[in-house]
C-alpha cells in the first residue's frame, strides 16, 4: 500500500509544482499581478500578502527601487559620502509620493518606496475615514544626518540610521481641504486629530522597521522617526 501512496503524492506534487510555475509565469495567468510574486513591485499595484516581500526586494538596488515608485516625484542622485560612517548610496531627491507634496529632501530610496506605500495604502484611507479628506501635504524634519542617536542622556557613539539616509522625521501633514496637523500640537489634541495621527503612527510600522512617536520618549514630542531597517519596532 505505501508504493502506490508514494507514487500518488509524487504525482500531485509534480502537477502542483508545474501548475504553479504556469500559473506565475505564463502570460495570460488568471493569477493578480499583485499576487504574483515573479511580477516585480509597483507602488500603485493593490496590496496582497506579497506587498512587503516584494518591497524589500524592491529595495536591494536603486534601479528596482525607482521602477517600484515610478513617479517623476523621486530622482536618482549619485552616491553621497561624507565620511567613513555617514553618506547615502541609493540617494534620491524626492518632493511627493502619490498625491501627497513634501518639501524636497534628499534621502535613501527606500525611505521613498516606503513613504509612498504608506501614503497610498494607508494615509489616505485614514485621512479619509477620520480627518473626512484626503493628504496633500506629508511634513517632515529632513532625513540624512551625519550624526550619533540621540538619547536623553546625549547622543551616543552608535549612529543614528540618518547618517545614512535610511531614516525621517515626519512633522505633521496637510489636507486637501486646508487644515493641518502637526505632530507637536495635535498628538494630544481633539478627538479627530488623534485618531488621524495615532492611526498614521500605527500604520507607519506596517512599513518601517523602527518607528518612534511622542509617547517614546520627549526627544520625538515633536515628530515620529521612520527607519528603514529592523523589524516591528513600533513605539
Ligand atoms: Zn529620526
Amino acid at each position: 500500500m505505501r508504493i502506490p501512496f508514494f507514487s500518488a503524492f509524487l504525482t500531485a506534487s509534480v502537477l502542483i509544482g508545474a501548475l504553479s510555475v504556469v500559473a506565475v509565469t505564463h502570460p495570460d495567468t488568471p493569477l493578480p499581478r499583485a499576487w504574483n510574486p515573479t511580477v516585480p513591485l509597483k507602488v500603485s499595484a493593490p496590496y496582497s500578502a506579497l506587498t512587503l516581500w516584494k518591497a524589500s526586494v524592491a529595495e536591494r538596488s536603486l534601479a528596482t527601487c525607482l521602477a517600484a515608485l515610478d513617479t517623476p516625484s523621486v530622482v536618482p542622485l549619485e552616491p553621497f559620502r561624507e565620511s567613513d560612517s555617514c553618506g547615502i548610496e541609493d540617494r534620491v531627491r524626492i518632493d511627493g509620493v502619490g498625491s501627497a507634496e513634501l518639501a524636497a529632501v534628499e534621502t535613501d530610496c527606500a525611505i521613498a518606496l516606503r513613504l509612498a506605500l504608506w501614503e497610498r495604502h494607508d494615509l489616505q484611507t485614514l485621512a479619509r475615514v477620520t480627518v473626512g479628506t484626503t493628504v496633500s501635504q506629508i511634513r517632515h524634519f529632513s532625513s540624512y544626518a551625519c550624526r550619533g542617536i540621540r538619547t536623553p542622556e546625549g547622543e551616543g557613539r552608535r549612529m543614528s540610521l540618518h547618517a545614512m539616509g535610511r531614516a525621517i522625521d515626519i512633522s505633521g501633514f496637510g489636507f486637501s481641504d486646508g487644515r493641518t496637523l502637526a505632530v507637536s500640537d495635535d498628538w494630544k489634541g481633539d478627538p479627530i486629530a488623534q485618531a488621524f495621527l495615532r492611526g498614521a503612527w500605527k500604520s507607519a510600522c506596517r512599513w518601517f522597521g523602527g518607528v518612534l512617536c511622542p509617547d517614546y520618549n520627549a526627544l520625538h514630542e515633536d515628530h515620529f522617526h521612520l527607519q528603514v531597517p529592523g523589524r516591528g519596532f513600533c513605539r
